[in-house]
């Protein structure tokens, strides 16, 4: 992968998604306008970094928590942690790391069985733990191994990892993206949706982001890796035109109403189709502020982390590291290990190798 890469933006992808799944672990679940009077308005100031999550004993809700009101919490994590979105991202690394710049589907899955068998996943989804059980014991090929007609976003939260390894090469990236996809999601819309976000990276990745912005590029780019998998998300992806000139309040209606899965009226669910597109309209509408694309996709409501872990990476990846909040980078944690420089470190090595594929 040497020469022609850009660092500087596949650090911003892969930061600018980890940070915007931890900026959304505080508050997933929370409604829109929790998050909009609430927990927006303390981002960017200070409070914000004494901030975890937690269960609060008095208000017998699960969601931010101060440090001075860890007393009445009965467990906490610190600010910074993010979750299983970024926890898997992370393993596609490890699992490079480990067998010297190969990525090895099978050895993906056993990793996947492992993490959640540790009991270290925060935040788990249960088509992928459900998949995961089955690739840890090996009884079954990774090919087989997803829950059938799982069309929740837990493998589209983690495709933006391979959109920055494979940018280079969209058939590979199909390829990469839709057996990851089939993992742990046995569906066309969880693989569509997993496709659409590791497009919007790879596009970003390769744009200059000096050049004049146009949004149907991200669009037909990750139209023609869909096109042959779901008719019907091909289909919402060409509604964007239309949606991108809508207020915004019409254009979340619009996209929440694309959606089977359903979390109430002011939250966007964990289903892929919704979770997915709100992504990239956050992205779209923001370009140009990577903060602005994160407020956007926390004010979702919902499944917020997963939301501002695939909006950040894309913003990331087209604007890059210097967009990102240092102070925010700095904090990011797994259980107090697996922090920012870690995680660097292992970036830079994984970008030394030119990466092989075994099946
Ligand atoms: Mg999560």
């Amino acid at each position: 992968m040497s020469n022609t890469i850009n660092k500087d933006k596949i650090h911003g992808s892969i930061f600018g998604g980890f940070v915007g799944d931890a900026l959304g672990f505080p508050i997933e679940g929370h409604s829109r306008k929790y998050i909009i009077d609430y927990y927006i308005p303390k981002i960017f100031n200070h409070d914000i970094l004494k901030m975890g999550r937690g269960y609060n004993e008095k208000t017998k809700l699960n969601g931010p928590i101060y440090e001075s009101k860890m007393n009445e919490c009965s467990w906490f994590y610190k600010f910074g942690q993010y979750t299983d979105d970024s926890q898997l991202s992370r393993l596609v690394l490890e699992t490079i790391i480990e067998n010297n710049g190969t990525f090895e589907y099978a050895k993906y899955g056993h990793e996947i069985g492992k993490i959640f068998d540790s009991g270290k996943i925060v935040g788990l989804g249960k088509s992928s733990q459900a998949a995961s059980k089955k690739l840890l014991n090996g009884l079954i090929d990774y090919k087989f191994s997803g829950t059938p007609n799982a069309i929740t976003n837990g493998s589209a939260m983690r495709s933006d990892i391979l959109g920055v390894l494979f940018h280079k090469d969209a058939e590979q990236l199909y390829e990469v993206v839709t057996t990851c996809s089939m993992m742990t999601h046995m569906s066309s819309k969880a693989v569509a949706g997993s496709l659409c976000i590791s497009a919007f990276v790879a596009t970003a990745l390769n744009l200059n982001n000096k050049d004049v912005f146009d949004s149907d590029i991200f669009i037909n780019n990750a139209m023609h890796l869909i096109k042959n998998v779901d008719r019907e998300y091909m289909g919402f992806l060409l509604q964007f035109r239309t949606i991108l000139k809508m207020n915004e309040l019409d254009a979340y209606n619009k996209i929440k109403s694309f959606d089977t899965v359903s979390w109430g009226k002011n939250k966007i669910s964990s289903g892929v189709v919704s979770s997915t597109l709100y992504s990239i309209y956050c992205f779209l509408k923001n370009h140009h502020s990577y903060s602005k694309c994160i407020i956007m996709a926390l004010s979702a409501g919902g499944d917020v982390d997963t939301i501002a872990k695939m909006a950040g990476s894309i913003s990331g990846a087209y604007l890059g590291i210097s967009h990102i909040p240092n102070t925010l980078i700095k904090r990011l944690n797994d259980n107090n290990a697996w922090n920012a420089k870690d995680i660097s470190k292992m970036i830079d090595k994984v970008l030394d190798y030119e990466i092989k594929i075994k099946k």
